[in-house]
């Protein structure tokens, strides 16, 4: 078979579609039959399926019998959902049949679709869950009620009102907050402490960086990417589609880049935010905000500890998210503290072109396999994308399906389980045994490095890793050693650990993770009856949906506290949800013509309840267990234990026995 590079045509925006990456018209298909046959045999059947009855607006094919069962997954994801093999070999046969159809019908666009083919085909995808359906409907740029978008308009609920909301950060949760607002009309700022659009993405610019989840799971419902050159995105890859965005967002004029928040002050009487921002110039400014929208990111704040001797070391020392080009690397003798997500991606990255790498393990990663983590998109799913009308967009739903029950079932602990503190569950120590089974056969002849990377609590514990081998590689070339054995201090020529070894380096790289509960360290936010959030906080981040915190009104944070996915649903969706519930507590405000909205103490805390019993039943919630997911105190403060539906629904309208309106 051979396919074409040509890259997808430019897309074409279009204002009653709420997609940015909105394309009208697709390639006809001139391909024959046997063409058409091969790329059958390599689809993903349900995306395919479901993106042909749209097209060709047949669902009559997607009955009962057919749908994906959905089968849960321990650690590799079922080809089609689970379709048995009868399933796929009909599927194939319907799915051939409507690729002639586009091609004899001369079918290359597709409209939004009626409601009840939108429901025919959510039914189909999600094997009858129902309750996922308006979640998904919230991601699919073909059904009419798409949701996302605001419905109203700042001019028609509130004109001549002075009101200007501060959206901090142009990340991706900043530019999501932008797009939105823009969207509604509301008058905003937004502020961005580099110089440059990305956040994460822009800070985190280290040898081997990129995503560690599927791509197609990885962006926005309103600016839906189909040509991604890989699998898993690189790191240079996200940071040119935020950019992309932002720019066909419109959103440059409203960007102050080079400007911190530093301090904002909840004005009772005026009902307004007193803010203080300082410039890159040093240059402080005051001025006043009707409402807040934090883009700031929970894995924002390097964490470099503490080690007792660091500044003697004579060499430079870096932290992953402050990576310094100019320093060459190549050639020396480097040392990577941490074997978390970063680290995965640095060392194997440089194993290669260094003189010696020692890699200092604390305790280490689970890996899920991922043998295409490496991989560009394959030839058939370009000319898929190309050809078949919103392929592209079907696909990532499919994905975004697949990830409501992510692996949820395999991190889930069992009551009176005795596999602890080892495995959690009967599933979970399947999904032990089998990762351990995967590394022993990459570590062949190297028991001694099977023993050392075998994690001594359960899978899904912390963030698991993706594997195509190239850790076991890393760690098997001569030049690598792996030291277990915690640091002692460093010295100027190297770092020593306890049992006595000095390890000689010329760098340090800290992949030592970041202090995410330490959430807004630096910013000062001080509302009602003058109290700061950190210490409402007290250490322990709490926010009501992630968003709102009582006290604090006006005031609302993207991906906040608990609504980080681990095992499941999708970051951008979270996003985007927070962004929107800001929208509808925003036109609460204006709406009602009222200063500000505050949630009450009494729902932040039952909100905390209900999120801390899900979590206490997952792997990363049991006593045994130390993550970043945790507080200092122990509690969970990071993790969204529930499914991207249940945040759709909760996440739906302003509660007003749980707010108080103030006048
Ligand atoms: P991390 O997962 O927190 O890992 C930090 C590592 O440093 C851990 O191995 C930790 O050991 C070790 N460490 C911390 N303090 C130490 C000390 N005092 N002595 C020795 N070792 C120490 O940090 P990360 O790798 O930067 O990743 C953080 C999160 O960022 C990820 O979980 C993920 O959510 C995100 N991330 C995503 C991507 C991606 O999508 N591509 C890439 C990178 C990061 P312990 O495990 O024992 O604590």
């Amino acid at each position: 078979m051979t396919t074409t590079d040509k890259a997808v045509p430019m897309a074409a925006q279009r204002a009653d579609i709420d997609d940015l990456f909105w394309q009208d018209d697709y390639e006809p298909i001139t391909a024959d039959d046997a063409f058409l046959a091969e790329v059958v045999a390599k689809a993903d059947l349900p995306a395919l399926l479901a993106a042909l009855a749209a097209a060709t607006g047949d669902t009559s094919g997607l009955v009962e019998d057919l749908r994906p069962p959905l089968t849960p997954v321990d650690t590799v994801g079922h080809p089609h959902g689970g379709m048995t093999e009868a399933q796929q070999e009909l599927a194939r046969r319907l799915a051939l049949d409507g690729l002639r159809r586009l091609r004899d019908e001369h079918i290359t666009s597709v409209d939004v679709l009626p409601d009840d083919t939108v429901q025919h085909i959510l039914t189909f995808l999600t094997n009858g869950n129902e309750s996922w359906v308006p979640s998904l409907r919230h991601e699919l740029d073909l059904a009419p009620d798409k949701g996302g978008a605001p419905s109203w308009r700042f001019g028609e609920l509130a004109p001549g009102r002075e009101f200007e909301v501060l959206v901090v950060g142009a990340g991706i949760a900043g530019i999501a907050a932008g797009h939105r607002y823009a969207q509604a009309d509301v008058p905003f700022t937004m502020i961005e402490a580099s110089d440059r659009i990305g956040g994460t993405w822009w800070k985190n610019r280290y040898p081997g960086v990129r995503l560690d989840t599927p791509t197609f799971g990885y962006s926005y419902s309103f600016a839906q990417k189909t040509d991604w050159p890989h699998q898993f995105a690189q790191g240079a890859e996200i940071l040119d589609y935020l950019e992309t965005v932002a720019e066909r967002a419109g959103l440059a004029d409203h960007i102050e880049f080079g400007t911190r928040l530093t301090r904002a002050v909840w004005d009772e009487a005026k009902g307004v935010w007193v803010v203080t921002t300082v410039g890159s110039d040093g240059v402080t400014t005051e001025r006043m905000f009707a409402a807040i929208v934090s883009g700031l990111g929970q894995l924002d704040i390097p964490h470099i500890p503490d080690f007792p001797g660091l500044a003697d070391f004579t060499g430079p020392v870096m932290h992953s998210a402050e990576w310094d080009d100019t320093i060459d690397w190549h050639g020396k003798r480097v040392a990577v503290i941490g074997t978390g997500a970063s680290a995965y991606q640095i060392v194997p990255a440089m194993v290669d072109e260094v003189a010696k790498m020692v890699l200092f393990q604390r305790s280490a990663p689970w890996m899920l396999p991922a043998p295409n983590y490496h991989d560009t998109v394959d030839g058939t799913f370009s000319w898929l994308v190309r050809h078949v009308p919103h392929y592209g967009q079907w696909y990532r739903l499919w994905v975004t399906t697949l990830g409501i029950p992510g692996r949820f079932h395999s991190v889930e602990a069992e009551e009176g389980w005795e596999g602890v503190p080892l495995s959690v569950s009967r599933t979970n120590q399947k999904v032990r045994d089998e990762l351990i089974g995967r590394m022993a056969e990459q570590l062949q002849g190297r028991p001694d490095l099977l023993e050392l990377t075998t994690p001594s609590y359960p899978p899904g514990a912390k963030r698991m890793l993706r594997d195509n081998g190239v850790w076991a590689y890393s760690l098997m070339q001569e030049r690598t050693t792996l030291e277990t054995s915690p640091i002692a201090r460093f010295t100027p020529e190297g770092i020593l650990t306890e049992d006595g070894t000095l390890h000689e380096v010329d760098l340090v790289v800290c992949a030592t993770g970041f202090r995410p509960s330490d959430y807004l360290d630096g910013v000062e936010i001080v509302g009602r009856g003058g109290v700061e959030i950190h210490d409402f906080w007290k250490g322990d981040t709490r926010a009501y949906n992630g968003v709102t915190v009582p006290g604090f009104p006006n005031f609302f944070m993207l991906y906040g506290p608990n609504v980080g996915g681990v095992v499941a649903g999708s970051l951008h969706f979270m996003i985007e949800r927070a962004v929107e519930f800001s929208l509808k507590v925003v036109r609460e405000v204006l709406a009602r013509d009222i200063k500000a909205v505050d949630v009450t103490p009494e729902a932040l805390d039952r909100f905390v309840a209900w999120v801390d019993a899900a979590n206490r039943r997952m792997a990363w919630g049991q006593p045994y267990v130390r993550t970043w997911y945790q507080n200092a105190s122990g509690r969970v403060s990071q993790v969204w234990p529930y499914t991207n539906a249940d945040y759709w629904e909760i996440t739906e309208s302003v509660a007003p026995g749980d707010h108080e309106f103030i006048a």
